[in-house]
């Protein structure tokens, strides 16, 4: 019989190097893919190759990397199977990976699907009729193949055409590690990550903000958020003004540089020239101008100043280069007021302001990120 190829779904955890691991102990060639989205392990995609080496050296699995960015963002918006305890997606999140996963097995010559799921080990995610949906609603049905709790579940495809022995799979179930922890001593595997996720949206500090923007009353409408954004989201010190208007604070040097780094057509940044003090976006500043924001495709059809036309904008970069002030370092003995610079596009201009006062933007805080 040619060998067999299953495609695993990999974390990196310790629960899905033990999938791999068992499903190949049967001979069967398992190539692994890794999923990214800017909500968990985004930053691997700028050394793929790196992160593939690394897990065949530890592992002796290999892996792809895939970037779900795109399906993943409309899937906020509305996830039919809800949210866990934060901004979790749990279940429409893996049926996605799925979904996803079986699109790529024709291109590996995959027969079937791997995950390290075990029963009873997620609230959400993994209780016996979630595994089901999860199966049933991504299409994967009896192609999907548990081997940490395969004795438990029934059988699937891989086990009744004789591709796998069910005997030698294993029947794990609930939250202890134990058992896990003795299979990994078994096979070798000395060096594992904890199991504590990886995954922003299950984070309680940065998950609330993430679903304020999702909930719509900002600048950036939920049809339009994009990887950039959710990666702005997780920087810095967060603000969503009256109106709408979405800030972004640096909070130290080093973030103050991330930041500029992330600044978009039609973002304003503002910052003091002569202070010490945050460097701030106001992300898409110019769809707050209406008509008077259209790009200019000669000098002779620019406005004098786009500031100067529209109440909106002129009221949120105001309020912006205040709350840039007030985070600013103060001068002793010196004027509260600051100037800050704020350039859109190839406009500059100097605004005088009072730092804001604390009472004041108290409720436009999204809480602040880690770190
Ligand atoms: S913890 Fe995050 S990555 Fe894992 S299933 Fe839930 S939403 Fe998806």
């Amino acid at each position: 019989m040619p060998q067999i190829t299953a495609l695993a779904l990999f974390s990196g955890g310790l629960d899905s190097i033990l999938a791999c691991r068992v499903v190949a102990a049967q001979g069967i060639r398992v190539v692994a893919v890794k999923f990214v989205t800017p909500f968990f392990d985004y930053e691997l995609l700028a050394a793929p190759d790196a992160y593939r080496q690394e897990v065949f050296k530890k592992y002796g699995i290999e892996v792809l990397l895939e970037d779900l960015s795109s399906g993943y963002l409309e899937l906020l918006h509305n996830p039919r199977h809800g949210f866990g305890k934060n901004f979790n997606p749990c279940i429409d999140c893996k049926i996605l990976m799925l979904v996803r996963a079986q699109e790529m097995m024709a291109a590996l010559g995959a027969s079937f699907l791997v995950t390290g799921e075990v029963l009873g080990q997620r609230p959400m995610s993994q209780r016996r009729d979630t595994l089901r949906v999860i199966e049933r609603d991504s299409g994967a049905d009896r192609f999907l193949l548990r081997p940490l709790s395969a004795k438990l579940l029934p059988e699937t495809e891989a086990e009744a055409r004789g591709w796998i022995d069910r005997e030698k799979l294993l029947d794990m179930n609930g939250r202890g590690r134990s058992r896990q922890i003795a299979l990994a001593r078994d096979l070798g595997i000395v060096d594992f990550p904890t199991p504590a996720g990886g995954c922003i949206l299950t984070d309680p500090n940065l998950s609330p903000r993430i679903a304020r923007i999702y909930q719509g009353n900002s600048i950036v409408s939920v049809e339009d958020i994009t990887v950039a954004d959710v990666r702005l989201l997780l920087t810095g010190r967060q603000f969503l003004l009256p109106g709408g208007g979405w800030l972004i604070l640096g909070r130290n040097e080093q973030e103050n540089a991330r930041l500029l780094t992330m600044v978009q057509d039609g973002d304003a940044v503002l910052s003091m020239p002569v202070r010490p003090g945050p460097t701030a976006i106001l992300r898409r500043a110019q769809a707050m101008d209406g008509p008077v924001s259209q790009a200019p495709r000669t000098a002779q059809e620019r406005p004098v100043s786009c500031y100067e036309h529209d109440t909106q904008l002129r009221e949120a970069l105001q309020l912006a280069a205040a709350l840039v002030v007030r985070f600013g370092k103060k001068i002793k003995d010196g004027s509260p007021e600051g100037n800050v610079r704020v350039t859109m596009g190839r406009e500059t201009q100097t605004l005088t302001v009072l730092p804001l006062a604390d009472q004041v933007f108290q409720e436009w805080i999204l809480n602040d990120a880690e770190g």
